[in-house]
């Protein structure tokens, strides 16, 4: 089932279950993300929530924040107690129920659809991920390679989704359509819901049928070896439980008893601080930890650096879903050739250039051989092309004023913001890692999905200044910020290297 398996274009067949497990599951958390700020800003006259920009953005953030940090729950409870197989199909199951809720119009129905896909999801992403990596022995050279095509899956669904939501929830004739069937056009935004929940469908169903095409040790918590480990699993799900049920009964008491309101920004609010308390708690433990000897926490300044590196390149990449997306919607010419299309379709634009130029960059690093950059350079490049990326659109905003501008502007925006992505994404969990001791490896993996979860936050924040600031402002500041920190980073790359040789030698 693993390495003689060649089903799959050379690989496991395993491989197409989980390429399309998660292709399904990105086209549905893509497409809702590509309506997402856009459905909460809209008037409700418009079948939209009405919100003011700063909420909707306060709300986004939260949530895309909300599902990076659940990732790093999901490894927990695959490690521990459920494994990675069905983690993965718990999650998917989740998430689809989260996308029915948000098809259904309501507040109550908004927000546990929100909570329920952030369940899912960190049950999910992180795990089926792994499971690529269990289809491979060790010493199997394809893994790599498997892993290439896995993230073709990943960018194919990134690529559809926006474009059957964004079609349904915006485009015209759908809404005639609606209409001629006897419903309210402006219950086009919860079909675009929708479609994200029958994509999650999909993907299940081919899940279930392709169960067993995966080794067994996907059955296991991998964690879970001795009977101690187990019983101290059940302990640490017990206060697990215990704090989540004292901090829900805790702030429905205080909102009872009037000390507290529980609202939206409320709860944005609140995840700020959490996201602050883990990063000193992390960081905290690990510079103070006695277990490191002085040589790990070398390494580990050039960890806290990369950490602050990925953190601003996904603050500002993840405007994608919000100050992006509402230029698209409010300040862009959606047309082409004379024809108007939905301006979510734009949200498909990052994983169109992904599949078109992953193999270009890949091809670049391997050209280039000995001479491949170092990790910190490769961020720092990254860095310099989203800083571009909103240099691009600090022209569009400057030379367009108040007229809608043309699409290509951010298209070139979305390719340069991708080819950033290509220089950070691939190495960024790697480089993380590599720098850390064997015994925190787990451990790291969650420290760059916080990096990515804080990313998000600030994302939906500075999306949520869409109004508040005059654009030309809003994109030069955000520019401005990652340029500054991509030349901070540039310059650190020779005493890094310089750090580490001094390490190993
Ligand atoms: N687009 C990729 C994915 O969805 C990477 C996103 C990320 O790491 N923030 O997996």
């Amino acid at each position: 089932m693993t390495s003689s398996d060649r089903g799959f274009f050379g690989h496991p067949s395993g491989l197409s279950t989980l390429f399309f497990t998660e292709m399904w599951e990105r086209f549905s958390y893509y497409g809702m993300r590509a309506i997402l700020i856009l459905f909460m800003v809209a008037p409700v006259t418009a079948g939209g929530m009405g919100m003011p920009v700063p909420q909707a953005g306060a709300v986004q953030g939260t949530y895309s924040a909300m599902v990076y940090l659940m990732t790093m729950v999901g490894g927990w409870f695959a490690d521990r107690l459920l494994g990675l197989r069905r983690s993965v199909f718990w999650g998917g199951v989740l998430i689809m129920c989260g996308h029915i809720s948000l098809a259904f119009p309501g507040m109550g129905t908004f927000y546990s659809g929100l909570i329920l896909v952030v369940f899912g999801t960190g049950l999910l992403k992180g795990n089926v991920s792994a499971m690529v990596g269990q289809l491979y022995a060790p010493e199997d050279t394809r893994r790599d390679a498997g892993f290439s095509i896995y993230y073709m899956g990943v960018n194919l669904g990134g690529f559809l989704g926006p474009l059957v939501s964004g079609w349904l929830a915006q485009q015209p004739a759908f809404k005639t359509m609606l209409a001629n069937w006897g419903l309210s056009p402006e219950a086009a935004w919860h079909f675009g819901f929708g479609s994200a929940a029958v994509g999650m469908f999909f993907g299940l169903i081919q899940y279930v049928l392709g169960r067993n095409r995966f080794p067994d040790a996907s059955n296991r918590p991998a964690g879970i070896v001795t009977a101690a480990d187990a019983s101290n699993a059940r302990r640490q799900l017990l206060i697990g439980i215990a704090v989540v049920l004292l901090a829900v009964v805790g702030t429905v008491g205080l909102a009872n008893s009037g000390a507290i309101s529980v609202t939206p920004g409320g709860v944005a609010t609140a995840v700020d601080l959490l996201l602050v308390v883990i990063t000193i708690g992390l960081f905290g433990w690990m510079f103070t930890s006695a277990d490191w000897s002085p040589d790990e926490r070398t390494r580990l300044i050039v960890v806290a650096v990369l950490f602050l590196g990925s953190t601003i390149f996904w603050a500002g990449f993840e405007q994608g879903a919000s100050t992006l997306n509402l230029f698209a919607a409010r300040n862009t010419a959606n047309t082409f050739l004379g024809w108007a299309y939905p301006s979510s379709w734009l949200q498909s634009a990052n994983s169109a250039f992904i599949i078109l130029f992953a193999p270009v960059v890949g091809a670049i690093w391997l050209a280039l051989g000995r001479r491949n950059p170092s990790s910190p350079t490769k961020f720092s490049l990254g860095l310099v092309f989203l800083a571009l990326a909103y240099a691009v659109m600090l022209t569009a905003a400057l030379t367009g004023g108040s007229a809608k501008v043309s699409p290509a502007w951010l298209l070139g925006c979305y390719f340069l913001q991708t080819i950033g992505e290509l220089c950070i994404s691939p190495v960024g969990m790697s480089a993380i890692s590599t720098l850390a001791p064997a015994r925190v490896q787990g451990f790291m993996m969650g420290v760059w999905f916080l990096s990515i979860s804080i990313g998000n936050k600030i994302a939906g924040r500075v999306g949520g200044l869409y109004e508040s600031f005059s654009l030309p402002a809003l994109f030069g500041t955000t520019g401005g910020s990652v340029l500054v920190f991509a030349v901070v980073l540039a310059l650190l790359v020779v005493p890094i290297r310089n750090m580490l040789a001094r390490r190993a030698g």
